[in-house]
């Protein structure tokens, strides 16, 4: 199972185990879900997603 999906209308990358319902993850639709290889917040950062503030542990 994935730990971190993208969404691709406003390039916000989430963390899965982490969702909270402010993500509003049910509302991101297929063809705007976006998995990453390795599947690392490293990489969803590479592909200019910005971590979600709600579920993503801020890291500077
Ligand atoms: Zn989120």
């Amino acid at each position: 199972m994935a730990g971190y999906m993208g969404d691709k209308s406003n390039m916000v990358v989430h963390h899965l185990e982490m969702m909270s319902t402010d993500c509003k993850i049910h509302d991101v639709e297929k063809a705007n879900m976006h998995y990453f290889v390795p599947d690392m917040l490293d990489q969803a950062r590479k592909e200019n997603f910005v971590p979600c503030k709600y579920c993503n542990e801020t890291k500077t």
